[in-house]
């Protein structure tokens, strides 16, 4: 591919660049080029460039999501984040590109009076990932309130996905199978108080600080098991840390790769871990809970690239 054509729009081309440098885990080995764009104009010329060279490729965010193997991947790499939010206000509609930071939207939001992503401050990564699991906290999810997403598929080819297509469930939407590439997304707001939206985003952030590690000290990707789908109509979902918790994750740990003792459903990097440490962990910790209560786990991380004693069924670099 002729990077040079693509310096020239002002988007940065890095190459044999360790990917431990773009994730929260601070893990990852090499990819051939981490190409980073921040505005959809640039992400849809680096798609269709890469698309017309037909080079495969993997689309990621800020990295707070994913465990990448210590032999790195073979594929080009596209970072899509930006620290400066991109967002255009229409009424209590807001479109943000995919790249801007979920946090800076859910500020954004408060600052100017719109309700229904409160519940996100603090979240770290980027609107698109956001969408992709369809993140969440406090019982909301960033579904709730998305009503199209713009959206490029593996051909390079444009469309506007709309909420009945996006099929948002706990953690998850469509866009996972589709493998499609968000570019932007439309949300649809509704008006709220200012001075309580801001009482609101302290808050959170207060009660982020207090349960979740921080990440200069502790590198992690947040929980890392969704919680338990209700057993009973009246039902809540369970956390999975709870299980973890009476399963005795709380003191496990493996190579360098350690259980938080503050959330039995995080994992953290200590001295010397490797990503393979992580996938090892994740699977003793998700044995204890089958051995103790029945229950399977289902990951809410995901692992980019091979890792050993993986079921050879997954040929995907996602998994
Ligand atoms: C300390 C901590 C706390 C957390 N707390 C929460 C929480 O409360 N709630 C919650 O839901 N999550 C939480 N998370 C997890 C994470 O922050 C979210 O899942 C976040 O939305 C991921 O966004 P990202 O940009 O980092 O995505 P990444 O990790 O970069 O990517 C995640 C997936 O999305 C895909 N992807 C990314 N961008 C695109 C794109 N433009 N087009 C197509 N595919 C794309 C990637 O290929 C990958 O499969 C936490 C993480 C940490 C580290």
């Amino acid at each position: 591919m002729d990077l040079r054509s693509l310096e020239s729009l002002g988007i940065v081309v890095c190459q044999e660049t360790p990917l431990s440098d773009f994730t929260t885990f601070r893990l990852g080995g090499n990819c051939p080029a981490l190409i980073l764009c921040q505005s959809p104009e640039q992400i849809q010329k680096v798609i269709s460039c890469l698309v017309f060279e037909d080079l495969p490729f993997l689309v990621i965010g800020s990295g707070s999501n994913i465990v990448v193997s210590d032999r790195g991947i073979d594929q080009y790499v596209v970072r899509y984040a930006s620290e400066v939010p991109l967002i255009e206000r229409d009424g209590n509609d807001v479109i943000v590109s995919g790249s801007t930071m979920l946090d800076a939207l859910a500020q954004y939001a408060g600052e100017h009076g719109l309700e229904g992503l409160s519940d996100m401050n603090g979240i770290p990564g980027t609107v698109a990932g956001a969408v992709i699991g369809n993140a969440g906290a406090f019982g909301k999810q960033v579904g709730d309130v998305v009503t199209s997403v713009h959206v490029l598929d593996r051909g390079g080819r444009k469309f506007e996905r709309l909420p009945a297509e996006l099929g948002f469930s706990y953690r998850y939407s469509n866009l996972k199978k589709t493998r499609d590439i968000i570019v932007s997304v439309r949300f649809s707001l509704f008006p709220g108080d200012t001075d309580a939206l801001q009482r609101r985003r302290e808050e959170v952030l207060k009660i982020r600080r207090e349960k979740h590690p921080d990440l200069s000290v502790f590198p992690c990707a947040g929980s890392f098991f969704r919680n338990i789908e209700p057993t009973s109509k009246a039902g809540k979902r369970e956390a999975a840390g709870w299980f973890l918790e009476q399963a005795g994750a709380l003191t496990m740990s493996l190579g360098g790769a350690k259980v938080f003792e503050r959330h039995a459903n995080m994992i953290y990097k200590s001295e010397g871990c490797r990503a393979q440490d992580v996938y090892e962990l994740s699977r003793l910790m998700a044995r204890a809970v089958k051995e103790k209560f029945g229950l399977d786990l289902v990951r809410e991380v995901s692992f980019v690239g091979k890792f050993d004693d993986m079921p050879a069924s997954v040929a995907d670099i996602v998994w």
